[in-house]
């Protein structure tokens, strides 16, 4: 009986919302689902048990209006976090050979709007050269397209591009994905659980429900960010509570400490991951890098303090919250040279001290 209830429902909500029919949509909306009732929880017993800060609403209404905007700031950063492409590489292949494709179809036009324009005017040369009407065999207009332009064999655009920015690694096979097939260029990774290459893969979070790549990591920070500033006001507000209304309600007490312990918690765990990601920013590095750094072909050997991709403090900086326009565009880098990893290993002196060599 509860099994047939429970798969009517399911059916039910199947026909009302397509999307529960995809057991991976399904935990998506639970994950989603989930956190906003957290959320909700920790905030709404404060206001249920807390009467001074109901309060000082009347009295100060732009002090909850504040926290109410943190707090659905928060929640729609969340929303939009999840919902940002981290940068599939299947994606960015597509739109870089459709142009490429776009780019050869204009430019055979032009090639065949040339070729008639000269034949026209050969045959107008000629009409008046001999005073005869112009005589061809058939109709057909041969044309000749730059060969360099015209043979594309199985190297597309991408698979191009990517070679110039792996110069170390020559090989197609060495840098082709074996679960998509299509080459990775560098910092990109396979993940497994959205079962597609990203670009700057950074880590999948499990919380959000998708990869951390170059397309979300930005937002990914200021998530972490307004999460961690709602965690402290939340956790403040928790304390005043206790402090002022401490034996007078003991199992109300009970369930605020209980909740407070859990948002101290939290607050430790989001500040750390606020710290590790501002270092990883400051350094143009992913999480992947850092962890599997010893394990990645194009690290291998480059000593712990270098920073391959790093372009300086000022400028990682720049790139990572300012560069982006558009959540469609996505910028690719190539490994550097040994030079370049060389002047960067160099150590460091006064003179680059004084010059921020950083910067
Ligand atoms: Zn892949
Ligand atoms: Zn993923």
């Amino acid at each position: 009986m509860g099994v047939s209830c429970g798969s009517y429902l399911r059916d039910r909500c199947s026909r009302l919302f397509p999307f529960f029919s995809d057991p991976a949509l399904r935990s998506a909306f639970y994950l989603k689902l989930a956190l906003v009732l957290l959320h909700i929880v920790f905030v709404g017993v404060l206001f249920l048990f807390d009467r001074d800060l109901i309060e000082k609403t009347k009295h100060e209404p732009w002090y909850t209006a504040m926290y109410a905007l943190l707090f659905v700031a928060t929640l729609i950063q969340y929303f939009v976090t999840a919902g940002t492409s981290p940068g599939y590489v299947i994606d960015v292949q597509k739109a870089i050979d459709e142009r490429d494709a776009a780019a050869r179809r204009k430019l055979l036009a032009s090639n065949i709007q040339k070729a008639v324009d000269d034949r026209d005017a050969a045959a107008r040369k000629t009409l008046l050269a001999s005073k005869q009407p112009a005589s061809s065999k058939n109709g057909d207009v041969v044309i000749t397209v730059d060969g360099r332009n015209n043979c594309r064999g199985n190297t597309t655009a991408w698979t191009k591009l990517v070679m110039s920015l792996s110069p170390q690694r020559s090989s197609t096979t060495s840098l082709t994905c074996s679960y998509c097939n299509i080459p990775q260029p560098p910092r990109a990774k396979h993940c497994h659980d959205c079962n597609k290459c990203v670009l700057q893969f950074d880590h999948h979070c499990v919380w959000l429900g998708t990869c951390i790549g170059q397309g979300n990591h930005c937002r990914f920070w200021w998530y972490i960010c307004e999460e961690t500033a709602l965690t402290i006001w939340t956790s403040i507000l928790y304390t005043g509570y206790l402090k002022s209304n401490i034996l007078k309600a003991w199992w109300a007490d009970i369930i605020l400490i209980i909740l407070l312990v859990a948002l101290s918690i939290s607050l430790i765990f989001l500040m750390l991951l606020l710290l590790f990601h501002s270092y990883l920013i400051m350094t143009n590095q992913t999480t992947y890098e850092l962890v599997r750094r010893r394990r990645i072909v194009y690290l291998r050997g480059i000593p712990e303090r270098v920073y391959p991709f790093s372009e300086g403090v000022c400028r990682n900086l720049y790139l990572f919250y300012c560069a982006r326009s558009s959540s469609s565009m996505y910028r690719l880098e190539r490994l550097p040279t040994a030079q370049e990893l060389e002047d960067k290993s160099r150590p460091y002196t006064c003179y680059d001290v004084l010059s921020c060599r950083c910067c």
